[in-house]
């Protein structure tokens, strides 16, 4: 996580052409930009992919429907038995992503987020075998491994014979992954010798391919990537931890000591480790997406079926406005995270070479929102809820990981905001430049401004607006105008916070956190009118009501930015700074009553 973004923004401005075309969409909210082509029309499978990915989710369905009181009892055992293991891979969900021509299924993005949501239904340890092993144990050769190596381990991977996992994460390098220490020490024959230890690797113990970083300081770049399967000698594996949830997912140590690694062992180049790893974890972002979407699904239906059902004060609970209330949110969330995610998914699928921040935003959301399903849908069956014989104390705990692993919600704030204001400071300085020319050459001025710069004049005088407004049907007018205000609001936030704090801006974490929220809400919130606008209306109904979850999202949405940007003016971040400080010093809470 580079936490000085501003320092890299003298390169490589984005072109008018690239915000229209692939290049980041959420980045271009921060210049105050919506460009409706990368929002509509809402993505859609096409006929071919969805026959293959319902065979795909009836086999899931099929195969995890009768294991409800299997995943409870593994839950407990914290392990997956093999046999069951066995059987995922004889469904082929070992090969999903992997293509025909390798012996996988081949489905895109979009389709294998779907099925991870299919399997996140049932449970949460299911979906992380699954998606541990396709969206980060073996992304990396997909993405950066030669033919060669693709030749040799993708067949395989598909049909589970090898099992993968991803080795970043040691003591000392959890968020600050760049701090690693495993080292691979090149040997006079090319190859290279590893030692270290990884710790907390999702399916360590039931993996026969790792992807690998370790430090081989050069001049090529401090971190490289490397391909080690289990049975070399000095690849060992701990016992599996004990966990506060996701529990029968195996999660362990896996060390190396001496490990002898051949130069084809090497994957992507020397030295450019940290960008296969990050651009591992941005790819498979979805996958985590999909499930989280996976699980509401199942809160909500676990929970409206218990309001429905529970009888107190001489009536179903389902009556009760608090009751309404928590339902009706735990739904737009749903709604509103499948959107991005799906968004997401279609980005990567159709060749967007920039969608690392949108893939933040929605592994945020969806996470985040499972958290808060788990818990109202908890809350919703109360006592029962807090008892081990029903599945919500189990949903709760599982989904308590989301925040943590692939990047927490605070690293990933930082990254969103960071990111999204380095082409604003890009900007700044092109705009800088250009308008010294304005007033030192006043006729030849207006011609060296850049696309770019002149177009954000023009967005920061709120001329630029009405950039959706014909894309939305006449009943999301308001909706839409909510996000045209807001991506304004946005811009001119991210212009005052450049002009104010400069490189120092990397520090100023509450103000960061602040414009993370409000793009968050900006992306989520587009995806959603374009999901609904794009909408079949067959079912008026249900057209009606996915209506009105675009003005609820909104509306929402709109009430949290105004918050945030007023925050941006008014706060007590100094205050709850020091008194964060005063506690840290005293470790303790030092005020009693008695
Ligand atoms: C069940 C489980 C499975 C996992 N699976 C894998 C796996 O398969 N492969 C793998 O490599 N890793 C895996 N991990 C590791 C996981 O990715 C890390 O736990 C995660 O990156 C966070 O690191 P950390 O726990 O060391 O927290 P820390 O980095 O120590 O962070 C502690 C807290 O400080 C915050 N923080 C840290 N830095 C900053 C900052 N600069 N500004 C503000 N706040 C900050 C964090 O957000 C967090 O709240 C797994 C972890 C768990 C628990």
């Amino acid at each position: 996580m580079t936490t000085n973004a501003t320092e890299d923004y003298r390169s490589d401005a984005p072109t008018k052409a690239e915000h229209e075309g692939k290049s980041s969409p959420a980045k271009a909210l921060f210049c105050g930009d919506i460009v409706p082509s990368c929002f509509w029309p809402f993505p859609q499978f096409t006929d071919e992919e969805k026959e293959m990915l319902g065979m795909v989710l009836d086999s899931v369905d099929r195969f995890l429907e009768d294991k409800r009181d299997d995943f409870r009892q593994w839950d407990e055992a914290s392990e997956q038995p093999e046999e069951f293991v066995q059987g995922l891979r004889e469904l082929g969900l070992f090969g999903l992503i992997i293509p025909e021509d390798h012996g996988g299924i081949g489905l895109s993005n979009a389709g294998y987020s779907r099925v991870l949501q299919q399997s996140g239904r049932y449970d949460s340890s299911v979906s992380l075998t699954i998606g541990a092993h396709s969206s980060i144990g073996m992304k990396g050769l997909l993405l950066f491994g030669t033919d060669a190596q693709k030749e040799k381990y993708l067949p395989r991977l598909a049909s589970g014979e090898l099992t993968a996992a991803f080795c970043l994460t040691e003591s000392g390098a959890g968020s600050d992954a760049a701090s690693i220490k495993t080292r691979a020490t090149k040997n006079t024959d090319g190859g290279w010798t590893l030692n270290g230890e990884k710790i907390w690797i999702t399916s360590g113990g039931i993996s026969n391919f790792y992807t690998v970083f370790a430090r081989t300081d050069s001049d090529a770049g401090k971190i490289s990537a490397f391909i080690v399967e289990r049975d070399l000698a000095g690849v060992s594996t701990g016992l599996n931890e004990h966990k506060l949830g996701i529990r029968s997912s195996s999660t362990t140590t896996v060390s190396f000591t001496d490990v002898k690694l051949r130069p084809e062992n090497l994957l992507g180049e020397e030295g450019k480790g940290f960008k296969v790893a990050m651009s591992i974890l941005n790819n498979g972002r979805t996958g985590l997406g999909g499930g989280a979407v996976g699980g509401m699904k199942t809160c909500i239906a676990l929970a409206a079926k218990q309001a429905v059902e529970r009888k107190q004060f001489g009536y179903s609970i389902a009556d009760f406005g608090l009751i309404k209330k928590k339902i009706a949110d735990m739904t737009v969330d749903c709604f509103a995270a499948e959107s991005a995610v799906r968004m997401v998914s279609h980005y990567i699928d159709s060749g967007y070479t920039d969608y690392s921040v949108e893939a933040a935003i929605s592994k945020v959301f969806a996470s985040e929102a499972m958290f808060r399903a788990a818990n109202e849908s908890l809350q919703i069956a109360a006592g029962s809820g807090f008892m081990k014989e029903y599945p919500y104390e189990q949903i709760l705990r599982d989904s308590r990981i989301l925040t943590i692993f692939e990047g927490t919600s605070e690293i990933l704030r930082l990254f969103i905001a960071l990111s999204g204001m380095k082409d604003v400071g890009m900007s700044l300085r092109e705009l800088k430049l250009a308008t010294d020319d304005i007033f030192n050459h006043p006729i030849k001025g207006f011609g060296l401004l850049s696309d770019y710069a002149g177009r954000r004049i023009t967005q920061l005088t709120s001329l630029g607006q009405d950039r959706i407004i014909g894309t939305v049907p006449d009943v999301l007018r308001d909706d839409a105008l909510v996000f045209e205000k807001y991506t304004l609001e946005l811009a001119r936030m991210a212009d005052v916070l450049l002009r104010r704090h400069g490189k120092a801006i990397a520090e100023k974490q509450f103000a960061l956190q602040r414009a993370a929220d409000v793009v968050i809400d900006l992306f989520v919130g587009l995806s959603v009118l374009a999901r609904v606008s794009s909408m079949d209306t067959d079912d008026e109904e249900q057209f009606q009501q996915a209506l009105s979850i675009a003005h609820m999202f909104s509306q929402q949405a709109k009430r949290r930015m105004n918050r945030n940007l007023r925050a941006m003016l008014r706060n007590e971040d100094e205050s709850a700074k020091s008194l964060a400080d005063y506690i840290f010093e005293r470790e303790k809470y030092p005020w009693d009553v008695l």
